[in-house]
């Protein structure tokens, strides 16, 4: 049975989900504490990555050096910056890029050197069963924050996700990001700080990765405010959902 990983990159991502391991475990490695234990009948590693990429590959080569994971799913929340994308939407990840990437002129701007490449893909099956597992999660979840006014019913997306090292909350950064990446060829539907590093360390072992972020901003100034009641309100409850309906639709 292929051991998965289950990474968040904050602690209100991740509630909800712990209590779902039964017999778990915990060992502290590298200043983490990572949970094993089963889910659905499926050997999972649970763990907090904390925030930034450098942060995330580190959590990654753990899993995978020390705990044998052979699969990753991360799930988090992210900025939405396509257009449409509002909070309380919900994107998956069909690809990885780093909008922080430029190693000019050696390299064309966000190429990730040595590699020839910009973007990373996801795994196509891993992300159809998150994808689908996203729809029928967000059925319950979903009516519930509509009924409540909190938010407008959400919307799942699919496309690339842009990584880097920076919170973004001004217009202005956004409307760079986004012209940037676009002479480049790239439409992204969020920014975040994670996915892409984790999506590179799984690159470079040949591991199936897939990602999903609830939007919980539209990375402009309000974009901090709110900020983490919206993660225990809403992404978190999304994100049990979410992961709950995956680990029923995953194959052992
Ligand atoms: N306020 C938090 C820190 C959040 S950092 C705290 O006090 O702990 C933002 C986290 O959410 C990162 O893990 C990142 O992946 C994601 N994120 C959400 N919105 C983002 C945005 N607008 N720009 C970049 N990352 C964002």
């Amino acid at each position: 049975m292929a051991k998965l990983a289950i990474v968040s990159a904050l602690l209100d991502e991740q509630k909800g989900l712990l209590d779902q391991l039964q017999q778990p475990t915990k060992r502290i490695r590298a200043g983490r504490s990572f949970w094993s234990g089963q889910w659905a009948g499926h050997d999972v590693v649970l763990v907090l990555s904390k925030v930034g990429k450098v942060a995330a590959a580190s959590t990654t080569v753990t899993l995978i050096e020390a705990f044998g994971v052979e699969r990753v799913l991360f799930t988090g929340v992210a900025g939405g910056i396509g257009e449409g994308v509002k909070v309380g939407d919900v994107v998956v990840a069909d690809a990885f890029i780093q909008h922080d990437m430029d190693s000019g002129p050696l390299f064309p701007r966000y190429e990730i050197p040595l590699y020839g490449r910009s973007t990373l893909d996801c795994d196509a099956s891993l992300s159809a069963i998150l994808f689908e597992a996203v729809k029928l999660g967000l059925t319950g979840v979903g009516d519930h924050f509509h009924r409540t006014s909190l938010l407008e019913a959400p919307n799942v997306h699919r496309g690339l996700i842009a990584s880097g090292d920076q919170f973004v909350c001004d217009p202005s950064d956004v409307d760079c990001l986004r012209a940037g990446l676009q002479s480049a060829g790239h439409a992204p539907l969020a920014v975040e700080m994670e996915g892409a590093a984790v999506a590179q360390v799984c690159y470079d072992y040949g591991i199936p990765f897939a990602a999903v972020r609830t939007i919980s901003d539209r990375a402009d100034a309000q974009a901090h405010m709110d900020f983490s009641a919206f993660v225990q309100q809403v992404a978190s409850p999304y994100a049990l959902a979410i992961v709950s309906q995956f680990m029923k639709k995953l194959q052992k």
